[in-house]
């Protein structure tokens, strides 16, 4: 991530029950942000021009997803042997600490724990470690996030000119975890924010995130007091809602999901029913 510190810190402040995530996100973001890794190389995106228009999302293809993984698997490493020696939880931190030394033994722990959080499975290398499944998933998630990150503005520039318009990630192929409305020249237009790889996409403004319904009259709008910048967007046909920010420039907080916890709490009080992808176990 790289939020400005004081945004980061502004926004904690107001919402001071956050400060446990804020806390590890930033212990996270230390560790990649200091990472020497080269960058890989961005793909010809027009390469990808026949999955784009069938709707099959880039990281299924077996070339690219390869590149993907090896480097994610390393980014991988990094943010276990960077937890294991940081001031964290200390469950979380013993645990990083024997993964590790399992990773040190055979590298290729890595890969395959990268490869099972893509896949959404769970505990499929049989390896033992005391890092549980979700935690595991999360962290796999984050590396292959950093691995994409260096031509994320080149793939979402080329997103532009599809028609992708999906309710699903093109990238990755997870549902989207958050929305954002943003100036274009044709007016205000409603992106969709992936959690798991962070790519956003256009989408059809009108219409639910999830079941695509574009009723009007089931269509809602919740702006919760002393959140400005960010509402809900309700859809009455599948009674679920999406976390929407309706600002830009400060999207590494603003579209990370965790930051906004407390919405998906009033969401859920209010019989809503959360749809959207997380990383993060309420
Ligand atoms: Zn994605
Ligand atoms: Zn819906």
């Amino acid at each position: 991530m790289t939020t400005d510190v004081s945004v980061l810190d502004k926004w904690i402040a107001a919402h001071p029950y956050l400060k446990e995530a804020a806390d590890f996100e930033k212990i996270m973001s230390s560790v990649l942000d200091s990472s020497m890794l080269p960058d890989i190389e961005a793909p010809d995106w027009d390469a990808y021009t026949s999955e784009l228009s069938a709707g099959v999302p880039l990281l299924r293809n077996d070339q690219l997803n390869e590149r993907v993984f090896e480097q994610a698997s390393r980014f991988f490493s990094l943010l276990v042997s960077g937890l294991a020696n940081m001031n964290c939880n200390e469950v979380l931190r013993s645990g990083c600490a024997e993964l590790y030394e399992k990773i040190q033994h055979n590298p290729g722990i890595a890969l395959n724990l990268v490869k099972e959080a893509a896949a959404g499975r769970e505990d499929g290398t049989g390896i033992p470690v005391s890092v549980s499944s979700g935690t595991i998933r999360f962290l796999g998630w984050r590396a292959i996030e950093r691995a994409n990150r260096s031509w994320r503005s080149s793939l979402e520039n080329r997103l532009l000119d599809s028609d992708w318009n999906r309710a699903y990630c093109p990238f990755c192929g997870n549902p989207p975890s958050m929305a954002q409305l943003i100036h274009t020249s044709n007016g205000r237009q409603k992106f969709l924010s992936c959690g798991c790889c962070r790519t956003r996409w256009k989408y059809l403004r009108m219409s639910c995130a999830f079941c695509e319904n574009h009723d009007q009259n089931r269509l809602d709008i919740l702006e919760p007091e002393n959140n400005e910048d960010l509402r809900l967007d309700i859809c009455r046909q599948c009674n679920s809602y999406i976390k929407t920010y309706t600002n830009e420039g400060e999207e590494d907080i603003m579209l990370a999901d965790w930051s906004s916890l407390h919405l998906d709490v009033i969401a859920s009080e209010s019989g809503l029913h959360r749809r959207a992808h997380s990383l993060y176990e309420l």
